[in-house]
């Protein structure tokens, strides 16, 4: 737990804010718990979360960081991922992607994520987790399916 705790305790007001609007819901029931303790703890309530998020003065700086467009944090991930999907991709790079792959070359992109809100800034490999709705509408599909299939 004194993971997660270090791993906000670096966080200002206003990225603590979108954590919990966007991140908070990802973790495990018990680790929810903590977080809002920690929460409750720096004065985050739900209504002081929507009025930080609403008045991020971060919004404003230009000073040449690479920061998250949702929360304008510079608490962003970047890691370099062997490219494996080079055979739906229709630009260029994609296909001298798809040129390398095929004579054993790795191809390397970058992977950018934002350590604060989850949002994810480049998705080379498209392993963004799917949005709810898709999950949904692939489940309800699959029973379709699996009827009909008997
Ligand atoms: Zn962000």
């Amino acid at each position: 737990m004194s993971k997660i705790k270090n791993f906000l305790s670096d966080f200002d007001d206003y990225e603590l804010a979108f954590f919990a609007k966007f991140k908070l819901n990802t973790y495990l029931k018990n680790s929810q718990e903590n977080i809002e303790k920690i929460l409750f703890k720096r004065g985050l309530t739900k209504y002081r979360i929507e009025q930080l998020i609403k008045n991020n003065p971060k919004s404003k700086l230009a000073d040449g960081k690479e920061r998250c467009p949702r929360c304008y944090s510079d608490k962003i991930r970047n890691d370099k991922v062997e490219l494996t999907n080079t055979s739906s991709g229709f630009g260029l790079s994609d296909k001298i992607a798809t040129y390398d792959g095929m004579i054993g070359k790795a191809t390397y992109k970058d992977e950018i994520i934002c350590n604060v809100c989850g949002f994810w800034l480049k998705d080379p490999n498209e392993e963004k987790p799917k949005s709810l709705k898709t999950n949904l509408f692939r489940g309800i599909m699959t029973i379709i399916i699996g009827f009909f299939r008997g």
